[in-house]
C-alpha cells in the first residue's frame, strides 16, 4: 500500500509523547504507526532513584505499555534495536527487521564514563528498571555481608559519582533508607557513610548558588559526605581513586556523573558530539529529512548558543512538535519550528525535601518537594490520564 510507515524507536518521554500525539491527530489509513521498545513497559526515568535506594518499589516506576497506547492505531513490537540502516530506511531488529519511509529515533542516552578506567566493569547505573533492581539489592546484600565480616567496613561505604540531578537526587533517598537499613540488619548507623564525588567546582551546576547551599546542607545533615572538586581517577573492584591518588574504599560505587547519546547513532553515521545529534529547527536529522530525533540523543543549542541540557522536559515537548511535523509532512503543509520552554526544575533531596526553580521563583523544603509531586503527577495524567494518577499518583 502507499500508506506511509512511520517507526518510533523507544518508548521512553520523547518515543511515547510521539506515539500518543500520533495516535490522536492523524485520520484512519493515514499512516502505519509502529512503535518499538526493548520492554513492554515504559518506565519513569525521573522515579528511578527512589526503587534504586529502596525508598520505593521499581513497580511503581513502570507502566505497561498496552496500557498508554491504543494497541488499534499503534503496533507495538516488543524487541531491541540492534542497527539502524538509513541507507535502506530499514531498522535491524534482534529478531526481524522494519523498514519505514519515516523513522523516528528515542532510544535514551548511555552513561558516559569520560574514559575513566573501571568505570563501566565496576560501577553501576541509574538507568533503567533492571539497573536500580540491581543496585537495591546489592545495597541491601551489603549490609548482610558486613554482618558476616564485621571488620569490612568497606561494605558499609557508598560512592555516588556525580552531584548533579540525578547523582543528588539518589543521595537524598539513600540517606532516607539508611536508618531502616541499619534497624533490619542490627548495623551501628555510624559506620555507613554515603561519599558523593563531583568534579565539578560545585554540586548541581546550573542551579541558584542558594538553592546549592541549602541542598548541600539537608544532604549533610542527612548524613552524606561531599567530596566537591574531587575527580574520581579510576574505578576498581575495591572502589575508586580520587584526586591525587587518595583510594575510598567502598564495595559499591554508582556512576551518575554524565549521559551521552546511544552507541546505536554513532553506529548509523550520523555525526554526533558524545553521541549526541545537532537537529535542524523541525528535529529533523541533518541531511536525512526522513529522520527525527528526540530527547536524549538530539542535541539542541539555546539561543546562548550553548546546548540544552538533556531532560524529561526537552524529550516531552519535542516528541509533540515531532508527532505535529510528522503530520505536517504527511499532509504537505508546513513544519513547525521546536521551541523549547522551560517550565522549571526541581531536584528532590529525599523525603519531604526538594530545592526548585519556576515560574521564576526559587523554592526549597516541603513546597519544592510539593512542586516535584505535582510535576510527577502530571506527568501521569499526560501520558496515562486520570486512571494512571489514580493508579500510581499516590505512590509519588
Ligand atoms: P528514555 O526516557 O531514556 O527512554 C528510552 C527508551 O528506549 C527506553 O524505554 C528504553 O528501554 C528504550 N531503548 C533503549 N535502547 C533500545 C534499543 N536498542 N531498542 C529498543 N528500545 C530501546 N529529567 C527531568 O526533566 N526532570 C527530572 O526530574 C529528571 N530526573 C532524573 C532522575 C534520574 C534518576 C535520571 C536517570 C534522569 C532524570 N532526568 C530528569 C533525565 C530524563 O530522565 C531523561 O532526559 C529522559 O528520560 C530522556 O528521554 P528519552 O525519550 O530520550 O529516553
Amino acid at each position: 500500500s502507499n500508506i506511509p510507515k512511520i517507526v518510533i524507536l523507544g518508548a521512553g518521554y520523547g518515543g511515547i509523547l510521539t506515539a500518543l500525539r500520533l495516535q490522536k491527530e492523524l485520520n484512519y489509513n493515514e499512516a502505519d504507526v509502529t512503535l518499538v521498545n526493548k520492554h513492554d513497559y515504559h518506565y519513569i526515568t525521573t522515579h528511578l532513584h527512589m526503587p534504586a535506594a529502596g525508598t520505593d518499589k521499581a513497580e511503581n516506576a513502570r507502566v505497561s505499555i498496552s496500557k498508554l497506547i491504543d494497541e488499534f492505531k499503534i503496533d507495538f513490537v516488543k524487541s531491541t534495536v540492534v542497527q539502524i540502516r538509513t541507507q535502506d530506511k530499514k531498522v535491524i531488529l534482534e529478531d526481524g527487521t522494519l523498514s519505514y519511509d519515516y523513522l523516528v529515533i528515542g532510544v535514551g542516552g548511555e552513561p558516559e564514563t569520560f574514559g575513566i578506567p573501571g568505570m563501566s566493569e565496576y560501577a553501576m547505573n541509574i538507568r533503567s528498571i533492571n539497573s536500580v533492581r540491581l543496585i537495591r539489592e546489592h545495597i541491601e546484600y551489603q549490609f548482610a555481608r558486613y554482618k558476616r565480616e564485621p571488620h569490612r567496613t568497606d561494605y558499609l561505604t557508598f560512592v555516588v559519582g556525580g552531584a548533579g540531578f540525578t547523582g543528588i537526587e539518589f543521595v537524598g533517598e539513600l540517606a532516607d533508607r539508611v536508618p531502616e537499613l541499619c534497624k533490619q540488619f542490627d548495623v551501628d548507623p555510624q559506620l555507613v557513610r554515603i561519599v558523593n564525588v563531583e568534579a565539578a567546582p560545585s554540586a548541581l551546576p546550573g542551579f541558584d548558588p542558594e538553592l546549592v547551599e541549602y541542598a548541600m546542607q539537608v544532604l549533610t545533615k542527612k548524613g552524606v559526605t561531599f567530596r566537591i572538586g574531587t575527580a574520581i581517577k579510576e574505578c576498581t573492584p575495591d572502589g575508586v581513586i580520587v584526586g591525587d591518588g587518595e583510594e575510598i574504599r567502598s564495595a559499591t560505587v554508582i556512576w551518575a556523573a554524565g549521559v551521552r547519546g546511544n552507541r546505536l547513532i554513532d553506529e548509523a553515521g550520523f555525526e554526533t558530539m558524545r553521541g549526541r545529534v545537532k537537529v535542524d529547527e523541525f528535529l529533523r536529522a541533518p541531511s536525512n529529512e526522513n529522520i527525527y530525533i528526540v530527547g536524549d540523543n538530539s542535541l539542541i543549542l539555546n539561543p546562548e548558543g550553548r546546548p540544552y541540557p538533556p531532560t524529561a522536559q526537552i524529550a516531552m515537548q519535542q516528541g509533540v512538535t515531532c508527532a505535529h511535523n510528522l503530520v505536517a509532512s504527511i499532509r504537505n503543509q508546513p513544519l513547525r519550528k521546536f521551541e523549547f520552554k522551560n517550565k522549571g526544575t526541581v531536584a528532590s533531596l529525599g523525603k519531604g525535601e526538594a530545592i526548585g526553580l519556576a515560574f521564576g521563583k526559587t523554592y526549597k523544603g516541603r513546597v519544592a518537594a510539593w512542586l516535584k509531586k505535582l510535576i510527577d503527577l502530571r506527568y501521569l495524567f499526560i501520558i496515562g490520564g486520570i486512571p494512571l494518577v489514580l493508579r500510581k499518583g499516590k505512590f509519588f
